[in-house]
């Protein structure tokens, strides 16, 4: 079973809906970044939640990050998605030893925060991307997004997000549920969602009992009918390429400075973990071809 997000409405059309499996996604984030459970949790469900919003987004190359800086432990969880279902995230600090409870369960409030913002940017290709700030009210992130959705874009949802975390630190099951009301949504509409949201057992216990998403989200609309399946995929834009093109626009001084005293260089991806080294001969190659185009862009000047 992939990781894979369903997204549709109800038979009317009043209730749009958006339902994620991203077990083997924060898996990745796991191993990737070493988190320990809390940073499980707090960064998967904010993948999810990030995938699910960007599935949203009617351009290809729009790209939607959220950012949540609560003044815990955890300092800042950064998460961006891809309406084509790719994600990357991390957590500044992914050793918190907070939050775990009796019977394996975990409180992501405490590791958050509430001294903060969670802000949602949006890049649809216009020239500035939208952004949405709203203060966190709880730190378990379903709400504060629960929250952000009512101030932000007025548009009354309920959302659902968890990661179950084994005893050695691997991931069992995460996911999540949005449910949003159009503003035709009828009051019978509207009470059905809120009785069926009271009465939903934890999306990471029935993720790991095997529902799948398009079941989970029929537990709250009924009558879905399912308009898109995406296959869920990690993927960062970091390169050897890029990190070499970052070299290559650094001062001349700063460049030989690196190769006079660290002789060497590892250039890190916070968002995935990748490390890209360049030995003291890459830099060296760098420095030359960097003193040759100097020359020529000089000798063209000259002439
Ligand atoms: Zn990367």
């Amino acid at each position: 079973m992939g990781d894979i997000l369903t997204r549709g409405v109800s038979k009317a059309g009043h209730i749009m809906a958006t339902a994620c499996r991203t077990t083997d996604l924060v898996n990745t984030a796991q191993k990737r970044h070493g988190l320990w459970p809390v940073a499980s949790a707090a960064l998967g469900r904010t993948m999810s939640a990030a995938l699910m919003m960007a599935a949203q987004l009617k351009y290809e190359n729009s790209k939607l990050e959220i950012q949540i800086d609560g003044g815990g432990d955890l300092g800042k969880i950064i998460a961006d998605a891809r309406p084509d279902g790719a994600v990357r995230g991390y957590v500044e600090n992914p050793h918190v030893n907070k939050g775990l409870k009796e019977g394996g369960g975990i409180a992501v409030g405490p590791a958050v925060g509430t001294n903060g913002t969670l802000r949602v940017f949006k890049d649809v290709g216009m020239k500035d991307p939208f952004v949405g700030t709203v203060e966190l009210r709880s730190g378990e992130i379903g709400e504060d997004l629960t929250y952000y959705f009512a101030v932000s874009e007025q548009i009354p949802s309920a959302v659902g997000l968890g990661v179950l975390v084994d005893t050695d630190n691997s991931v069992i099951s995460a996911g999540g549920w949005i449910v949003q009301m159009m503003p035709e949504a009828t009051e019978e509409e509207i009470s059905m969602v809120e009785e069926n949201v009271r009465k939903m057992p934890h999306v990471s216990s029935l993720l790991k009992d095997g529902v799948s998403p398009t079941d989970i989200i029929k537990m709250i609309v009924p009558d879905y009918v399912e308009m898109e399946t995406l296959p869920l995929r990690w993927e960062c834009t970091c390169s050897r390429e890029r990190s070499e093109g970052i070299l290559r626009s650094l001062r001349m001084k700063e460049l030989k400075g690196i190769l006079e005293e660290d002789k060497e260089c590892n250039m890190h991806c916070d968002f995935c973990g990748e490390t890209y080294h360049f030995s003291e001969e890459d830099l060296q190659k760098i420095y030359n071809e960097r003193v040759k185009e100097i020359a020529e862009k000089l000798a063209e000047h000259d002439s």
